[in-house]
Formats: C-alpha cells, structure tokens, sequence
C-alpha cells in the first residue's frame, strides 16, 4: 500500500502572498525520493480553529502529517500549543533544549527572556527533533497510526531538520521498495512532435515505468519514473530503455538528470580545444551571462560583444552599412556578420551572434516580434538560421540565448 502524507503551511503570510510557500514545494520533492504519495497540500493562516481542523482532518486521510511555520515564540505562532491541544497533553520543559537556547544567545551577547525560555517547552507526547541552525526544535508524533512532524517556517531550518532528523525516521518506517527518477533533456522539438517520435517505444514501456513529458521554456524534459524493490536492477532497466531511444531523439538530447545546456556547451568546448565569443543584439549580454554562469567558464569564453545599436554593429563588428540599410538589423546577412566579425575581433575559435525583435514594440507584418536571426561562425564556415518564438520579451531573450547555445552543441557536438 501506498504511503500518503499531507503538508500543512501554516502563516498569514502565505494567504497575503507576501512569503512564497517554498517549504511545501521542497517538502513534496522530498518525499517523492522516498517514495511517499503526498496527498494533499494544505495551507492556512495564523488561526486556532482552522489549525486544529486541519490537523484533524488530515490524520484521517493520510499516514504522516508534515507541518511547518507557526512555531517562534511570538504570541501568532500557534502550532505548538494547538498540538498539545489536539493531543489532550500539558508541556514538558527540554532542559537540555533551554541549555542550547541560552548557549546560542550568549554568543550573540542576548539574555534569554522568558519569552525565548518557552521554545524549550513541548507537548509530553512529542519527541525532540534536534534543530541544528535554530532555536526552535522539531517536533515527531506518532498517535493513532498517524505520524505528525512539526517544523519552524524559516526554509533552512525546516531542510536541516527534514535531512537530519526527519527523512531518516521515516524512511525507516515507511520504506517499502524504492523509486527511481531519469530524466532525459531534449531541446528543439515540441512536445507533440517528441512524443509522435518516441510513441512505438512509449507504448511499449512496462507497467511499472512511467514516462513524463515535462515541458519548460524551449525545453522539454522526458522524466522516466521506474518503482521497484531494487534499486540497481531498476536502473539497469531504466538505462537499457533509454539506451533503445537515443539514437532516434539523440539530436535532441543535451543532457542528463541535473545537466545544464550551458555546462554542457562547456564541456563541449572544453574537450574540443576550443574557444568562443558571442555578438549580443537581442538578448543584451543574456547569453554571455549564462555562459559565465559555469564555473571554470574562463577556459573557454573569451568574451562578448554587446552590439545593440547599428553604430556598435558596424564600429566593433564590421557589419556594413549596406547590409543594416537594405536587409535591416534583424537579417541573415547581419547576423551572419557579427558571428565572423565578433570571432576575429576577440580571436574565438568559433562565435555566435544573435539579433532579433525582443518587442514589445519594433514589430513589422514582415518580421513580427519574436523574430529571431542567429549565426553560427567557424573556420570552415558560417551558418544562420532564422527563429519565430512567440511570447513576451523576457522569453524571447532566453528563448533565443538557449537556441544560441543549441547552436552551438549542433555544430561542434552532434555529428
Ligand atoms: P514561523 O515558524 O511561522 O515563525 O515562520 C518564520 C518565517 O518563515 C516566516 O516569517 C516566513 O518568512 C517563513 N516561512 C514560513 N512558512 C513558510 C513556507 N511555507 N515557505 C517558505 N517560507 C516560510
Ligand atoms: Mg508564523
């Protein structure tokens, strides 16, 4: 049988919007490594009534109850004493708990009002979980075939006490086979289009491995979800599938699990030998910022040339007057331009130019916002190829700076 869990958020912060509720969002990504179903997720303000109902009704609908925020020792924060409460129990005092309390202030030179004295005080049923960055420690329940966690709101101390206290305790007691994600990165093809490619092999798929198609901007990853007893002989079999698909969507594919496109375009030019330099219109030093966002990058970027305006284009790059005059900016002639011009400016191996209408104004019924040239440039030669990519302008930028890359992975990489 499955394991379910339930995520309780609890603050009025949540509700306004004005605090993002990312512990929800890690907690689920959590679980789901250990192969937990969350059920539900749950989220309320600073309210007694509503807390002890929420509590209530998720213990009769799934096994494991995670909770967080509501525990600092301000009178908003409620979770503690409604848990007691809840249970029907009085608080105990941790001494070894006051012990940290007053350690970790003493450092910062604060007395220990009695306010702060109260974090140490616990509902009698709880166990304590050590809160290694925190002051307020996390609490384990088990009532009723029911496992209850509670956790301060603050993100980095509810993950410490998740990694170190929590995700341990329950894997031991709930582990039942194991679960096992791969994720394939493709870019350039349309999830339909990917999913006509790969159908005979989808369908083919054994029960109990999943296929899904998650699409981001200009990507689409392909996550293979297997369940299993055993780990190895789950991604042995993962592994043979994925190597049966490759060579169809192998022109599609930059990566693996956490790969990046741009630390993958890195390795690319590091074990080639070679070294690049961008020619930004359109996406304004978007590119080289992604580029530079992998360490050790320097061994490879020599460096960009923002080229926005006509004047830089044709002062830095040596694209011609005639060209921007008859073609306009956003032309296979000038983008080709910039890619040779910017290559032996900054003396690169190979270089990569884009200019294109990022809008939202700019757009004309021949070239309509989101018109994109991009140029590929090398020794042997120099290539554009011309993109429609639709949207707003933050998109259109990182859209074009990743097909840029892409680019550059289908020219030097995929042979
Ligand atoms: P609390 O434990 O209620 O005192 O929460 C402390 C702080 O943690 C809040 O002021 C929020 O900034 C933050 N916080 C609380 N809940 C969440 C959540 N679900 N996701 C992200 N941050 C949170
Ligand atoms: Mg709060």
């Amino acid at each position: 049988m499955t394991t379910t869990a339930e995520i309780i958020s609890i603050g009025d912060e949540l509700l306004y919007g004005q605090t993002l509720d990312t512990n929800a969002h890690w907690i689920s990504h959590k679980l789901d490594e250990y192969n937990i179903k969350v059920f539900q997720r749950t989220t309320i303000g600073d309210d007694a009534d509503q807390i002890l109902n929420a509590f209530a009704t998720a213990a009769e609908r799934v096994d494991i109850v995670l909770i967080t925020g509501g525990l600092g020792p301000t009178k908003d924060d409620l979770t503690k004493s409604l848990l007691a409460e809840y249970f029907g129990v009085g608080m105990v005092r941790h001494e070894e708990v006051l012990r940290d309390i007053t350690l970790l202030f003493a450092k910062a030179s604060r007395e220990v009002t009695a306010l702060n004295a109260q974090q140490a005080d616990l509902p009698a049923n709880c166990q304590k979980i050590t809160n290694p960055v925190g002051t307020a420690p996390g609490m384990w329940f088990y009532e009723n075939n029911t496992v209850f966690v509670a956790m301060p709101g603050v993100p980095y101390e509810m993950k410490s006490i998740m990694t170190q206290g929590i995700l341990p305790k329950l894997h031991e007691m709930f582990s039942k086979g194991v679960l096992h994600h791969h994720i394939i990165k493709t870019i350039g093809i349309t999830e339909s289009s990917l999913s006509d490619l790969i159908e005979d092999w989808e369908v083919n798929l054994p029960n109990h491995i999943k296929l899904a198609y998650l699409p981001t901007k200009g990507q689409v990853k392909l996550r293979m979800t297997g369940s299993g007893d055993n780990l190895n002989t789950l991604k042995q079999e993962i592994d043979a599938l994925k190597m049966a698909i490759m060579p169809k969507i192998a022109k599609y594919v930059y990566g693996f699990g956490t790969d990046s496109l741009e630390g993958v375009i890195g390795q690319l030019l590091n074990n080639n030998n070679l070294t690049l330099a961008t020619a930004e219109s359109c996406t304004g030093g978007y590119l080289a910022h992604m580029i530079t966002s992998v360490p050790g990058s320097s061994r490879y970027f020599k460096g960009s040339v923002i080229a926005y305006s006509n004047e830089v284009k044709i002062t830095q790059l040596g694209v011609s007057t005639e060209d921007l005059k008859q073609q306009g900016a956003v032309s296979e002639e000038v983008a080709k331009a910039m890619a040779e011009g910017v290559r032996k400016e900054l003396n690169a191996d190979i270089a990569i130019a884009t200019t294109g209408i990022a809008g939202p104004d700019g757009g004309t019924a021949e070239k309509p916002v989101g018109t994109v040239w991009i140029a590929y440039s090398d020794k042997h030669k120099t290539l554009a190829k011309k993109f429609n990519f639709s949207r707003d302008r933050t998109f259109i930028v990182h859209w074009s700076a990743l097909a840029a890359l892409n680019m550059i992975r289908l020219n030097v990489g995929v042979k």
